[in-house]
């Protein structure tokens, strides 16, 4: 037994811990959890814990139903929001074949093997996201029209509002299980925030964003409100994006930055944000997974639709912040299409892909954008060499389909379940006759 799985049992008994979830994905991102006894934590480190793989989304083909959960030690905290005494701790787990191998479904292992690669090249990977929820009236039928908790927008204080008492409860959650919060306030939708993650690398970041959806929920429901990231839940307000940060660093230095470039840019980030430009349309089926996901994106208020980058441009795809002179290490970019209801597993894996390709092969980063690019005609568009992204789930898997880059990162079986999955989601999607056709034509025809 190492160190940390000591420390864990240590923990556990110290602070009387009386259940231990382990935690995992799945495949289109959706967090699963069995709960052990403290007495079987001993045996879950050494051969994990056995489940039925099948029935989970993505995991397994059934003749392979046997799956094992392994936690990872280093994930150990504690959920507040189960109580002091007898209490609930979580840790995240790798998936393993019942040969003891990581098994070619889970997403976690899809992202590690990808940082393995930027590892094998000299680099770690950081990220940091900016989410965006809405909070609701508590929805008692999904088909009715959603209540927001507030009218509030953009930076908005709102007195005595119910998303400033949401925002610190959910911080004040969030960092008591060690995940660092920088920036929070009211979005521009009403009742819609946005809460930013500190930095962290790009593993550590993804487990955040699984425990940050939980915390999210698990305080609406304390609060009685209803909290989604569901990408674009009101037609009239703007969706929910994640946009986020991306950098590589070389032991303590940021590859990312070069005094004297261009906004301070190395050319590797030059060329991993050309890598991001050139395979932005065939990895936006992972990026924005739901047919949902592109009434966001072609639905205005600041969501992408146009591959382009530019300097603090908000209509560019890419964005390179404003960068602080002498504050090399925040040199960085930030990848406007994700959205909140994204695998952040899978989604950083063909990010932190797509970049290094551009790496690798040394592409070049064609000019800027300082135009609003949604004011631009198509020609003027097309002129600029600026290509729209998918515009819808049916456009983004004929284009991943094809794509070598995101079959050998996400793996055969990953690849293959996703493009299913999807697929299937979009014929059900295209099958249902809308209130919109009903109020449009039926009246006429
Ligand atoms: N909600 C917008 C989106 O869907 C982003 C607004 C912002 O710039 O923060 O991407
Ligand atoms: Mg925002
Ligand atoms: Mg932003």
């Amino acid at each position: 037994m190492d160190r940390q799985q000591e420390f864990v049992l240590r923990t556990v008994e110290e602070r009387d811990i009386r259940f231990i979830r382990l935690w995992f994905t799945d495949v289109l991102g959706i967090l699963k959890s069995v709960a052990i006894a403290p007495a079987e934590l001993e045996s879950a480190f050494s051969e994990g814990i056995g489940f039925d793989g099948s029935s989970i989304e993505g995991l397994t083909r059934v003749y392979e139903a046997d799956m094992i959960a392994r936690p990872d030690p280093t994930t150990f905290q504690i959920l507040p929001w189960r109580g002091e005494r007898q209490g609930t701790a979580r840790m995240f787990c790798d998936i393993l074949t019942p040969d003891g191998e990581p098994s070619l479904a889970d997403s976690r292992n899809v992202l590690k093997r990808a940082l393995a690669k930027a590892s094998d090249q000299g680099f770690t990977f950081y990220t940091h996201p900016e989410v965006e929820f809405y909070l609701f009236e508590d929805p008692k039928d999904p088909a009715a029209p959603l209540v927001p908790v507030d009218q509030g927008g953009y930076f908005d204080h709102v007195p005595r509002g119910t998303t400033h008492d949401f925002r610190r409860a959910a911080i004040q959650m969030l960092e008591s299980m060690g995940i660092s919060v920088e920036f929070s306030h009211h979005e521009a939708g009403p009742g819609q925030n946005e809460i930013d993650l500190r930095y962290a690398d790009a593993l550590t970041t993804a487990d955040n964003l699984m425990t940050f959806r939980t915390v999210v929920k698990e305080v609406a429901l304390e609060q009685g409100v209803f909290a989604s990231f569901m990408p674009k839940p009101m037609a009239d307000h703007p969706g929910s994006g994640m946009h986020t940060h991306l950098s590589l660093f070389e032991g303590d230095r940021n590859a990312f930055n070069e005094v004297g470039g261009q906004y301070e840019l190395s050319k590797v980030a030059r060329s991993f944000i050309a890598g991001l430009l050139r395979h932005a349309p065939e990895i936006t089926a992972v990026t924005n997974q739901y047919v949902n996901s592109y009434k966001r994106l072609w639905g205005g208020a600041e969501a992408p639709s146009y591959v382009c980058w530019g300097h603090n441009n908000r209509s560019a795809l890419v964005r390179v912040p404003m960068y602080k002179p002498g504050k090399g290490n925040s040199s960085r970019v930030e990848y406007r299409a994700l959205d909140s209801a994204a695998n952040p597993y899978l989604a950083f894996a063909v990010l932190l892909a797509a970049g290094l390709k551009g790496i690798k092969e040394g592409y070049e980063l064609p000019e800027g954008a300082e135009d609003d690019v949604w004011e631009l005609t198509d020609a003027e568009r097309r002129a600029l060499g600026i290509e729209p992204l998918p515009q819808s789930l049916d456009q983004a898997i004929a284009v991943m389909e094809r794509s070598e880059l995101v079959a050998e990162t996400l793996g055969e079986h990953v690849f293959d379940f996703v493009l299913r999955n999807k697929r299937q989601e979009w014929d059900e999607y295209r099958g249902q006759v809308t209130p919109y056709e009903l109020r449009r034509f039926l009246p006429i025809l």
